[in-house]
């Protein structure tokens, strides 16, 4: 069994990672870490979770050794102001027996208290692109040193469109110098980055492409609508004991709030909100309450999804089933992190069957389905609601089949057919275990005040 002294990890980083409680390296880890001490240019893909920051952290902490000059030596590029807060406190932990200066910089503040920090100096500079960017124009960043350059979480860097100012900062920074990518999948996209920023790198793959960590128990919910889905969020927040660190993932900022105000019942000090539109320091506050425990429910939109790091999330919760597939991945990646155990829950409505399909092929994994508990409330889907989801499974037809017509544009009697549907007798229950399996979601519309199973 490799150990991190195996690994040539000098005793200063050995002490604080023993602080830290880590006692063994990580397969990426016990890969990288030698592969880019010895220089070469690495591009590192591994599962959300695994533990990449240490693994290009050390071997950088070991080639700048301590303190020197003003300029710095080392940039790490990642895509979100949250990934900057938190490599930096990663960074603070595995460096308290060393003098090795960073500071981290990201937009949606003043640049003023940023400029002077780096012009104080620090060795290591942890920077969203378009900050660094803005920074460097103006001078307040001196790039001619950089000796290592990171670009970490690379496939969000390339969904969330930096592609243009990754390439403005390899206009700007020498060209002989090491460069490393890390990422939790390895797309045409992020390939395609790598033929721009190194030659001849050593790829280090540690498990096929979006492998949900094992860790983790996935469990579907088949829900009719949107009011059923918040009634059974509240069943399930219900349980407190077991659910006691949730994030519940949603589509849009809309769903976030509503999402938000429909749990009234919780008390305000236990939940928080956070999407693009909340102010860069409630999303930072929001952010750190939540990994110290001081709330118990995070609502979030995808900004949080990829490479957050939060210990002991006890539930991710699919609110909306992500049409990204990858975020599935990374959204459950939140839970069941570094040898720990977590539930994923995703509530499916009968638009989001396509999706999960695809996800499943993704993971190559079926997702089991349980059934609802009795006491949830499942009410009537609106007629605007239905009508969204028929359009948005006409869609999905027609994207596998470019030659289908579409049912809901197709049938002029569309709205006397759910009529019909609505008359029909909601039909009995009959699965009681957890395999059951909800057929259609039409079954199980039913009268909105009574509750279900009445004998
Ligand atoms: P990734 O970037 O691969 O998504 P992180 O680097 O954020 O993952 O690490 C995930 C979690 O695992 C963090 O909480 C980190 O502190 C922890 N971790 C990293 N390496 C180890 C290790 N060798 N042993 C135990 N925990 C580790
Ligand atoms: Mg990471």
């Amino acid at each position: 069994m490799t150990s991190f002294s195996d690994l040539k990890i000098t005793r200063q980083y050995q002490n604080a990672l023993e602080e830290l409680g880590f006692e063994k390296p990580t397969p990426i880890q016990i890969k990288a870490i030698p592969a880019i001490r010895s220089g070469q240019h690495v591009i590192g893909i591994a599962q959300t979770g695994t533990g990449k920051t240490a693994a290009y952290l050390l071997p950088i902490f070991h080639k700048i050794g301590y303190a020197k000059g003003t300029a710095a030596r080392c940039i790490i590029i990642v895509p979100s102001k949250e990934l900057v807060v938190q490599l930096v406190e990663q960074v603070t932990e595995l460096t308290p027996y060393t003098d090795i200066r960073y500071v981290g910089i990201y937009g949606g503040v003043g640049r003023k208290a940023q400029a002077k920090a780096i012009h104080e100096g620090a060795d290591i500079i942890i920077s969203t692109p378009r900050r660094l960017l803005e920074l460097y124009e103006k001078e307040h960043i001196q790039l001619n040193k950089v000796e290592t350059m990171v670009l970490d979480e690379a496939d969000r860097m390339m969904d969330m469109g930096f592609r243009g100012q990754i390439n403005a900062i390899l206009e700007v920074v020498p060209t002989k110098k090491q460069n490393l990518l890390f990422s939790a999948t390895f797309s045409a996209r992020v390939e395609e980055l790598s033929w721009n920023f190194m030659d001849f790198p050593v790829k280090i793959e540690i498990t096929p492409e979006a492998t949900p960590v094992e860790t983790v128990e996935q469990v579907r919910y088949d829900v009719p609508n949107f009011l059923s889905k918040i009634r059974l969020l509240q069943h399930l927040l219900a349980d407190e004991e077991s659910f006691h660190r949730i994030i519940v993932f949603v589509k849009t900022k809309k769903t976030a709030n509503a999402v938000f105000n429909a749990l009234s019942f919780i008390a305000s000090e236990q939940k928080r909100l956070i999407h693009s539109n909340k102010g860069q320091n409630t999303r930072i506050n929001a952010f750190k309450d939540f990994k110290e425990g001081k709330i118990r429910i995070m609502i979030s939109t995808d900004v949080m999804a990829r490479g957050i790091d939060i210990k002991d999330i006890s539930h991710v919760i699919n609110f909306d089933v992500p049409t990204v597939y990858e975020d599935y991945v990374h959204r459950i990646g939140r839970t069941g992190r570094a040898f720990r155990t977590g539930a994923a829950i995703t509530f499916v409505t009968k638009a989001d069957k396509y999706h999960v399909k695809k996800i499943e092929e993704k993971i190559r994994m079926f997702i089991p389905n349980r059934l609802i508990p009795e006491s949830v409330e499942i009410t009537e889907t609106p007629f605007h609601e239905n009508q969204e989801m028929e359009r948005a499974i006409d869609q999905q037809k027609i994207k596998d089949d470019p030659n289908f017509k579409g049912a809901f544009h197709e049938k002029k009697s569309y709205k006397s057919k759910i009529k019909q549907k609505k008359t029909k007798r909601p039909p009995k229950y009959t699965g009681k275990t957890n395999s059951g399996y909800i057929s259609k979601t039409k079954k199980v519309k039913r009268s909105s005040k009574k509750g279900r199973h009445k004998k």
